[in-house]
């Protein structure tokens, strides 16, 4: 059995904790600090095997060099322009076995230009750890300033099966239905979605993670081709055209500002 569970960092980022409950082995995405990991180590009496790296920013990377230290056999997994020592460099296309599962490396440009996201593969079910690509409700910052690349980044990951299982770096959910609800405020499902995630936020439990079934009806940077944003986005601002990437870096441009 493997569980995943977030651990928390910083204000509001998670590292993703994967956990072998059969020979308590622990493989953690961008673990931006080190004391969060040594923690979960520590109560559950575990070994770290795997590191897998996104992106280059220091809140997914900041914790590797010392758990590193304190883990030699750890196995890191980076592109090399990730800013951190890998023992495997992966990239768009990389393969590689955990646990008797397979893990499949996506490039997804446009945040960061080496963005990678890790696809595991448990039986039939997809979990995606996509860094600060894909949000609940939203996507990244485009710090590239290309916007075609991010586009096509989204568009790979919403190309899985909607049962597949996306797991983002920050708890940003509530922030983005707001703005996604300022472009289609008549948007059911992104109204009843942030009730749910206001009240998971009272318990303090993370709103991830998420699905591309749900990211469809509430993620508004997924709905592009909807007349209803089309024509919201086109009241905000001056669309030289309606394609769905005109729209797209209209949108990606508000919510930079919102
Ligand atoms: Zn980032």
């Amino acid at each position: 059995m493997i569980k995943i569970t977030p651990l928390y960092a910083f204000s509001d980022n998670y590292i993703w904790a994967l956990l072998n409950e059969n020979n308590k082995q622990l493989i953690v995405v961008d673990p931006g600090q080190s004391e969060p990991v040594e923690s979960f180590i520590n109560e559950h009496n575990l070994e770290l095997t795997a590191i897998w790296i996104t992106h280059k920013h220091a809140d997914h990377t900041g914790g590797v060099k010392k758990l590193r230290e304190m883990y030699p056999l750890v196995n890191v997994m980076a592109d090399e322009r990730h800013g951190v020592k890998a023992d495997y460099t992966v990239k768009e296309g990389s393969s590689f076995r955990s646990w008797g599962c397979n893990i499949d490396v996506l490039k997804v440009a446009g945040h960061t230009q080496d963005h990678l996201a890790y696809v595991l593969n448990i039986g039939e079910n997809k979990h995606v750890f996509c860094g600060d690509t894909l949000f609940s409700g939203g996507c990244g910052r485009v710090f590239t300033g290309d916007m075609q690349a991010m586009y096509n980044s989204l568009l790979k990951l919403n190309s899985f099966e909607a049962d597949t299982l996306f797991y983002p770096a920050h708890e940003y959910t509530a922030s983005n239905l707001k703005f996604g609800l300022f472009i289609e405020p008549n948007n059911a499902a992104m109204q009843q979605w942030l009730e749910k995630v206001n009240q998971l936020a009272l318990d303090k439990t993370p709103s991830l993670p998420t699905t591309l079934e749900i990211e469809r009806l509430i993620n508004i940077f997924l709905r592009v081709n909807e007349p209803a944003v089309v024509e919201s986005v086109s009241q905000k601002c001056d669309l030289i055209d309606k394609a769905p990437l005109t729209v797209f870096t209209a949108l990606r441009k508000l919510k930079d500002d919102f």
